[in-house]
């Protein structure tokens, strides 16, 4: 008798519950523990997930496999279209592999989190008992609430609330569990979990590393890449991350550990427990660390989000009232913005890096999010889903709310009438057109003052496809007409 551990966007041995807890029951049961991975194609895509993030979950995967078999856990990689077939399939595996329990993490998504509810009693009927684990938030998803019970529509009380939960009870991880199985026994598991494959008639998969792919090449995607990363992070940037974080030409002034975290290569927990090391050991650095924690935050803060108000997973504004707004149908200038092309030399900096590297500087989403939102008023779900179909990162609960701040229409959202703009962000944040030049060579010859802001016509680079006052004034006018 086996336990499967199901593995999602939980992606690794470290300071997973599911896993853990399953080789410990394991243990105490005398039996072995096996793996599997159901690579949902199909949904990923209705999900808006493009090759980068498809691709980096299948690293993942492939580490994962390697990470496991040194514990003598066997890993099922199956491909299988939606979360739907997924349940049947899980059914089966259990089984053909004499599995009575299913461990797994909690995922914040709605359609995630509907297709566990509808498998739990599905699995009962079959005799199979399904845990779920508390995994992917700082606080159990959906915990932290008001005095009167009502969830926090408002980040800062949020994050007080947040920490003070976490002073009285503190984050706790996970060790990596130890091999339960001998090797001896691993191989009979290995010639079973072979013949599941046939027996299914579904088609398995090998992770690929995808090395000739220059987007993937850039993220690290292995467990051991990702506590290295933390480390280096935590061992000196940190410090100054209070101070450098808005700079996008400082490729340290980040931790850059989001595509892991995404993934679940890297845990939440794990980040945040890092960073208390250093306020502790480091009362310097504190200031900066608590900044970072303070991030790591708003991504907990989002998550919770995402299961309080249902709707915003079914790509509705938080506000209701902001549905009047009547955005701009523009097709032409939606693929100028995407293409890096719009004149204004830091939005297309910031485009053209997202283009180039599968990621893209905060403050940078956060400008070319406000720019395509606001002065060019297109419909924010445009720009949502190009995000969502070009970061290594992409994360619904992120991503949504980044997009939904930025174009005013979320919880704790930007003022409508506060924009930023991209030649004042450039003069702050980009005061030598150091980032501009990386990006948009065709302006990497000029003087700092005129990469940021071009005096007149530049060869091969386009004059600004709107002016901002008239943009800004268009805006005003779609926003105070809401009623
Ligand atoms: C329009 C828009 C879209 C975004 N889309 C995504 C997305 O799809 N996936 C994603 O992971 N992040 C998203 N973010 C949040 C943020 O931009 C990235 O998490 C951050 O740039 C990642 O870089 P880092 O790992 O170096 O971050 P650090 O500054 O080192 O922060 C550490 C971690 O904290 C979390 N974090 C930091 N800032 C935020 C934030 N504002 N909101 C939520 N979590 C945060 C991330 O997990 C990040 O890895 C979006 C922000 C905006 C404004």
């Amino acid at each position: 008798m086996s336990q499967l551990v199901w593995f999602r966007s939980d992606l690794r041995i470290h300071d997973n519950p599911a896993l853990f807890t399953a080789c410990q029951q394991a243990q105490q049961q005398g039996s072995g523990v096996i793996a599997c991975f159901l690579r949902p194609l199909q949904q990923w895509q209705d999900h808006d997930w493009g090759q980068n993030r498809m691709r980096y979950t299948e690293r993942c995967v492939a580490d994962l496999k390697e990470e496991l078999e040194a514990l003598h856990i066997p890993l099922i990689c199956l491909d299988v279209d939606t979360f739907k077939e997924q349940i049947p399939t899980l059914l089966q595996l259990c089984t053909l592999l004499g599995c009575e329990q299913i461990f797994a993490n909690e995922e914040p998504e709605l359609n995630e989190r509907q297709r566990d509810q509808a498998l739990i009693p599905l699995a009962e009927q079959a005799g199979i008992r399904c845990q779920l684990f508390h995994d992917q938030s700082l606080l159990p998803l959906g915990s932290v609430l008001k005095n009167d019970g009502m969830p926090y529509r408002v980040y800062t009380p949020f994050r007080k609330q947040a920490q003070q939960l976490i002073a009285q009870q503190p984050v706790e991880t996970f060790p990596a569990p130890v091999p339960v199985i001998s090797e001896h026994q691993q191989e009979v598991q290995n010639q079973v979990a072979a013949q599941v494959w046939d027996q299914l008639g579904l088609s398995s998969f090998q992770p690929e590393t995808y090395a000739d792919d220059p987007v993937q090449q850039r993220w690290p995607a292995t467990e051991k890449d990702a506590f290295h990363l933390l480390e280096a992070f935590c061992g000196q940037p940190i410090n100054r991350y209070k101070v450098q974080r808005d700079f996008p030409a400082d490729a340290k002034g980040t931790s850059l550990l989001s595509p892991m975290l995404a993934a679940g290569k890297l845990s939440i927990k794990s980040c945040w427990r890092a960073a208390e090391q250093i306020s502790l050991s480091d009362p310097a650095a504190a200031e900066s660390a608590n900044t970072w924690q303070g991030e790591l935050l708003w991504r907990d803060f989002y998550r919770h989000l995402l299961v309080l108000y249902p709707e915003l997973n079914r790509y509705q504004p938080f506000k209701e009232e902001t549905k009047q707004i009547r955005w701009r149908d523009a097709p032409e200038d939606l693929q100028r913005w995407q293409e890096g092309k719009t004149g204004f030399p830091l939005v297309d900096a910031a485009m053209r890096q997202l283009k180039e590297t599968g990621w893209m500087h905060n403050r940078l989403r956060m400008l070319t999010a406000v720019f395509l939102s606001k002065y060019l008023l297109i419909d924010w779900h445009e720009g949502e889903r190009w995000f969502m179909q070009h970061l290594v990162d992409a994360d619904l609960a992120s991503n949504n709310g980044g997009w939904q701040w930025a174009a005013s229409t979320g919880t704790d959202a930007v003022p409508y009438f506060r924009l930023l703009s991209p030649y004042r962000q450039a003069e702050r944040f980009d005061a030598q057109g150091e980032f501009i030049a990386r990006f948009v060579p065709e302006l990497a010859k000029l003087p700092a003052k005129q990469r940021i802001q071009p005096k007149g016509y530049v060869q091969g680079y386009p004059n600004p496809m709107v002016d901002l006052k008239e943009g800004k004034e268009r805006m005003m006018t779609a926003f105070k007409a809401i009623k």
